[in-house]
């Protein structure tokens, strides 16, 4: 049994429902469980013995309320009432812009993130499809149109579908939903404010905050003139200009997907380089790329300010001295952790914050509050989709299930779709360095085959960083077409240890970009300490 929590799956009917169902059926948005279905006597039969007097003498409404139902919070509700615990679950009202007041089941990923996102780097990537067509005979309009509307109709109806699927995906697992706010009252009350300002007090055993996170702005004057990526992804109009300030993935990406779609777009940032964090030359190659697709880069630069130019656009005021006449400027200048905004109650229940703001949790996602865990971006370790799964997963198996689970962080893959995109996993070539180690690193450039009839000039990049202690492969980094697909293979390879002589013994599909990974046998060189 875990030494975090006593697992909440239960023996009897009666601690299964853990206490009063006080107020339940006048206040569920989706009354889910349906306590004479064979569902729940399915469910019954799956509960285990293990079940402690000390747990019987509480009489809570839940055994875990969850606050925030997007990826992380979503995935934890589900496992947890899948496992047996009595689960509900609060989220605000949907819509494709976020608020203190509105937000929608499926969070941010699926209504303004990964998944509108990557709906519009599709839509964005057909120009260069066009263009590049004709190197392969086909004779294409030289100027087609897009129906920004149309494509904006499409992605609206997709993540609305998405966010009624989540709805679903509760109810079928036996979650209560409601709609509404949530904030900590104390350790085990959460009180509920809805769409029309009534209130609702929930008791659990165990909360799980899983409220994510928000775009900030730099505090410069006019930033209220700017837009962020909520916005970005709902503007009524394709603006002619789109100025974009940063640096980081959404940034890169928002550049692609604007400048793909026919805008024109400038891309301003603080840093030499894009992508910081990644390795370096995945980062040089992606500057030269910007440039070579049109998108104007102000690298070394930063933001002053934004006025209203009296004509409808808005002038952009830069670091260099230069005045940009735009129409739109995003800002892409990072995220913080929803603690705040709205206010989820932390103080009344006594939870730590850290120094940037992210819920204190220990390695089990539990705060400084025995009864109280959070995951997801509001803790703000890895903030992805996938590891807010993961984190979830974790709690609901340490928490309901009783086997003490930390997630783990090593070798995360992850992606950047700007275009082409950019995938990597494990260590950079200057963190190895940084870390001590002495690395032979395998590098690979080269023009994508079907770049070559297309005429286009960029070039896709690999490289491995290969430990000369052990020959295992510890950092894979590609910029090129399918980077994020191919990256998702190598994961697992690393995930299991494998070596450079393992990747070399390793058969390439041919012809693939894919295969450079398995036939990189020259050493570009060696670096570190024994170099
Ligand atoms: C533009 C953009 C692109 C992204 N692209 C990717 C990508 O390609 N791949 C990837 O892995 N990640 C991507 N991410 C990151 C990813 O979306 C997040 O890491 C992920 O959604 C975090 O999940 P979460 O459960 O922690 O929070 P969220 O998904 O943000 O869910 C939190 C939920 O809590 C709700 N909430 C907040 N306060 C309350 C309250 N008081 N009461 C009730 N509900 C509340 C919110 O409405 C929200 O629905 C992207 C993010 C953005 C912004």
């Amino acid at each position: 049994m875990g030494m975090h929590a006593l697992p909440l799956i239960r023996t009897t009917t009666n601690s299964f429902l853990c206490g009063s169902l006080k107020n339940s059926s006048k206040s569920l948005v989706r009354r889910v469980i349906n306590t004479t279905s064979n569902k729940q006597q399915h469910k019954q039969s799956r509960i285990n013995t293990t079940a402690t007097a000390a747990m019987e003498k509480h009489e809570f409404d839940y055994d875990i309320f969850v606050i925030g139902g997007g990826s992380g919070g979503v995935r934890a509700s589900r496992m947890s009432s899948t496992a047996g615990a009595k689960v509900g679950l609060v989220e605000l009202p949907f819509n494709p812009i976020s608020s203190d007041t509105q937000g929608g089941l499926g969070g941010t990923c699926v209504i303004r993130g990964c998944v509108p996102k990557k709906l519009f780097v599709f839509g964005s990537g057909f120009k260069a499809e066009f263009e590049d067509a004709a190197g392969f005979g086909w004779d294409v309009d030289p100027n087609p149109k897009l129906n920004w509307s149309k494509l904006l109709e499409a992605k609206t109806k997709e993540i609305t579908r998405l966010n009624g699927i989540y709805g679903r995906l509760l109810d079928g697992s036996g979650v209560t939903a409601y709609e509404g706010a949530g904030k900590l009252l104390d350790k085990h009350t959460v009180e509920i404010t809805k769409a029309d300002n009534t209130k609702e007090k929930v008791t659990a055993q165990n909360i799980l905050i899983a409220t994510g996170g928000r775009a900030v702005r730099p505090d410069i004057p006019g930033k209220e003139l700017g837009i962020d990526s909520d916005d970005a992804l709902s503007l009524d109009k394709l603006p002619k200009r789109v100025s974009i300030v940063g640096s980081g993935y959404i940034a890169v990406e928002f550049a692609g997907i604007y400048q793909g779609l026919g805008c024109e777009v400038d891309l301003i940032f603080r840093q030499p380089l894009p992508l910081k964090g990644f390795d370096k030359e995945i980062r040089e190659n992606v500057f030269n790329t910007l440039k070579l697709r049109g998108i104007n880069v102000c690298e070394s630069t930063t933001p002053e300010s934004l006025k209203e130019d009296g004509k409808g656009n808005i002038d952009l005021t830069l670091s260099s001295g230069k005045t940009i006449n735009t129409e739109v400027v995003m800002f892409a200048t990072g995220r913080a952790p929803n603690t705040t905004r709205p206010d989820i109650g932390l103080k009344n229940a006594g939870v730590e914050l850290d120094s940037a703001g992210a819920i204190k949790v220990d390695k089990y996602s539990r705060t400084n509050i025995p009864s109280i865990y959070a995951v997801g971006d509001v803790t703000n370790r890895i903030n992805l989709t996938p590891v807010a799964l993961m984190e979830g997963m974790a709690f609901v198996e340490t928490v309901v299930r009783g086997n003490d689970k930390e997630p783990d962080y090593e070798n995360v893959p992850c992606a950047v779709f700007c275009q082409p995109p950019v995938a990597c996993i494990g260590l950079t070539e200057e963190q190895a360095i940084a870390e001590g180690r002495t690395c032979d690193i395998y590098t690979s450039s080269f023009t994508p085959m079907k770049l070559t009839l297309a005429g286009r000039t960029e070039k896709a990049f690999m490289k491995l960083v290969v430990d000369t202690k052990d020959d295992k492969v510890i950092g894979c980094h590609m910029v090129g077409p399918d980077s994020a697909e191919i990256m998702q293979g190598m994961g697992v390879a690393m995930k299991c240890g494998a070596t450079k002589a393992q990747f070399d013994s390793c058969v390439g599909i041919h012809p693939s970009s894919a295969e450079e990974f398995v036939t990189m046998r020259t050493k570009t060189r060696t670096v570190g300490p024994n170099a």
